[in-house]
């Protein structure tokens, strides 16, 4: 798997990569974008400035043609030619009132009546009286038929522009009109306009302008100086040389400038944007670029942690199954051990039962040894009467001694069967024939030592669940202990009572003993303890009785008797007789 680190340093150099990919981008954008904004304001500029020429050419044609035709119709009218005609009288009056009123009427700056000398025979305001040079260019054409056209310019930097028709009679030129035009209005005009609009004329003189101070310069020393603060033909504005536009009635150029600003302002707004696009873009490049780090690390974290958990999971997957065979082991071991155990237990208990027995012994030979002397007495007396032919005494002899082999044999039978090795099983057991083997087996004890049995048995009959002999073997116990304690005891009794329970069946052992003192109350149970003197007792009945009743399910607890000595209750697991009949 790729490292953390690695993948950190792949991404490094990614970005350096788009970082100079991105300037790149963000430089040639910057470029483009510049260019492209300044020749889209140039074309709007140049559009703008192509508007404004056609219509300051119309403009200024319209005014000139207006003006261009009024000599010649003037010089026509009787009375302009009755002004030169009449030779001798002084007609400058009238001339002038003349001329003042054409000028009125035409709006003409100044309308003029000359000889064709020169002189000047009236004006309408006296503007251009003094400029003979200037009329003598105009009758010159005069002279020769045509409309003289001259543009002036005064000191006073008044600027008019001329046109004279010669007045004739009977083909000879007798005088001549000139009509000057005005150009202040035009001027006025163009005064509204941001352009710079001017005319020069053939001698590339700045003729009309909407800039005062270029009036009547040249054109070249205008390009030249850059000092005037007006001034727009230098530095940061251009003469477009294509939006210049000739006036052939004039022979004039008209020029519409345009300011170059706009175009640099275009130039970096177009820069300005594009560069802005291009941080845009570079910072999108820049977040994709951090994501896609940031989802390998984390896919590379997720897949280690994944590897991480796969190995603990085998690791404690492999100690599980370790511990599983240690464990089973150990089962193992356990079961041997207490398949060892109950194999002692059973042992134990068998040895105790023994022992019980051998405690017996002496009481059950004695039971044995009486019949029999009993019936060596009636088999000697069977042979008397045989002898004697009293044959009714045989038979009544016989049918005693029958009677008491019937006996012997069913204390033998219930030697033989407590004395055998219980089984293991636990199932429903008749509780009283259980009873009535443990009480044959320890009435010949009680009644040596002079204790009398007594049972009582509420309801019944009883089943409980657990081994007959085993089950024996705990009353066997339970009522040798009472014996014990009553020994040499007068009215000595041992009570067995039988009764249900709760879902159970309980049998009470009680005697009229002197008890159990407070203090041992708690050890009874312990194995080995025993009150009783070397050999009578090691103190393992109780604990082997408690055991087997715990077996069945019971419980085996002292009491206090009514009588004040000691009552053990032994309580056992009820079995139903439908179960006793599939036994
Ligand atoms: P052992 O009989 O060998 O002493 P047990 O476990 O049967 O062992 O009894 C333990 C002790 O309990 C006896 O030594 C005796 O002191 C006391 N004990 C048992 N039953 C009685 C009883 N009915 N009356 C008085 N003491 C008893």
């Amino acid at each position: 798997m790729v490292s953390g680190a690695t993948i950190r340093r792949n991404f490094r150099r990614t970005r350096v990569t788009t970082a100079c990919a991105v300037c790149l981008f963000a430089l040639a954008a910057i470029f483009i974008s510049a260019e492209w904004w300044r020749q889209r304001a140039e074309q709007q500029l140049e559009n703008k400035a192509a508007e404004t020429l056609a219509v300051q050419a119309e403009a200024l044609s319209g005014i000139l043609d207006k003006y261009r035709l009024l000599p010649p119709l003037l010089s026509r009218e009787k009375s302009v030619v009755a002004l030169f005609d009449d030779m001798g009288a002084d007609t400058s009056d009238a001339a002038r009132q003349k001329a003042i009123e054409i000028a009125g009427m035409s709006g003409a700056k100044e309308v003029a009546f000359l000889y064709p000398d020169g002189r000047v025979l009236a004006t309408a305001g006296g503007l251009f009286s003094e400029n003979a040079e200037e009329h003598r260019k105009l009758l010159e054409a005069v002279r020769q038929g045509r409309l003289g056209r001259q543009a002036i310019s005064l000191d006073s930097e008044q600027r008019a522009y001329a046109f004279a028709f010669g007045v004739r009679k009977d083909s000879k030129l007798i005088g001549a009109i000139a009509v000057y035009v005005d150009f202040d209005p035009v001027e006025a005009t163009w005064s509204l306009s941001t352009n710079p609009i001017f005319v020069t004329d053939q001698t590339g003189t700045v003729f009309l302008t909407n800039r005062p101070l270029w009036r009547l310069r040249p054109l070249s020393d205008l390009m030249a100086d850059a000092a005037a603060p007006d001034h727009y033909l230098v530095g940061g504005n251009v003469l477009h040389s294509d939006l210049t536009r000739h006036l052939p009635l004039l022979d004039w150029q008209l020029h519409v400038l345009s300011d170059e600003r706009p175009l640099v302002t275009a130039a970096w707004i177009g820069g300005i944007i594009a560069g802005l696009v291009s941080l845009l873009f570079g910072a999108v490049a820049f977040i994709v670029v951090q994501r896609r780090e940031a989802q390998l690390l984390r896919m590379r974290r997720d897949r280690a942690s994944a590897l991480r958990l796969e190995r603990l999971v085998r690791e404690r997957t492999k100690a599980l199954s370790e511990t599983n065979i240690s464990l089973s082991r150990e089962i193992d071991e356990r079961r041997l051990t207490e398949e060892q155990l109950r194999k002692t237990q059973a042992e134990l208990v068998q040895a105790t039962k023994l022992a019980a027995l051998g405690q017996m012994s002496a009481a059950l030979s004695h039971e044995f040894n009486q019949p029999l002397a009993a019936i060596r007495t009636y088999s000697d007396n069977a042979h008397r009467f045989l002898e004697r032919g009293k044959t009714d005494n045989v038979s009544d002899n016989l049918t005693r001694i029958s009677g008491l082999v019937d006996r012997m044999a069913r204390l033998s039978r219930s030697l033989l069967s407590f004395s055998r090795k219980p089984g293991t099983a636990i199932k429903p057991v008749p509780l009283a024939p259980v009873l009535d083997e443990a009480l044959m087996l320890v009435r010949p004890r009680a009644k040596k030592a002079g204790v009398a049995l007594e049972t009582e048995i509420h309801g019944g009959p009883y089943y409980v669940l657990g081994g007959q002999i085993r089950l024996s073997q705990v009353f066997v116990n339970l009522i040798n202990n009472a014996v014990d304690a009553l020994a040499g005891q007068e009215n000595g009794k041992v009570l067995i009572t039988v009764g249900a329970q709760g879902d159970g069946v309980i049998v009470r052992v009680e005697d009229n003993g002197p008890g159990i003192p407070e203090d041992q109350r708690g050890s009874v149970f312990e194995p080995f303890f025993t009150t009783k003197d070397v050999g009578a007792g090691i103190g393992i009945g109780l604990s082997i009785a408690s055991s087997i009743v715990r077996d069945f399910g019971g419980t085996i607890e002292l009491e206090e008797a009514a009588g004040g000595g000691a009552c053990f209750s032994v309580c056992l697991r009820a079995a139903d007789a439908s179960d006793i009949a599939a036994e």
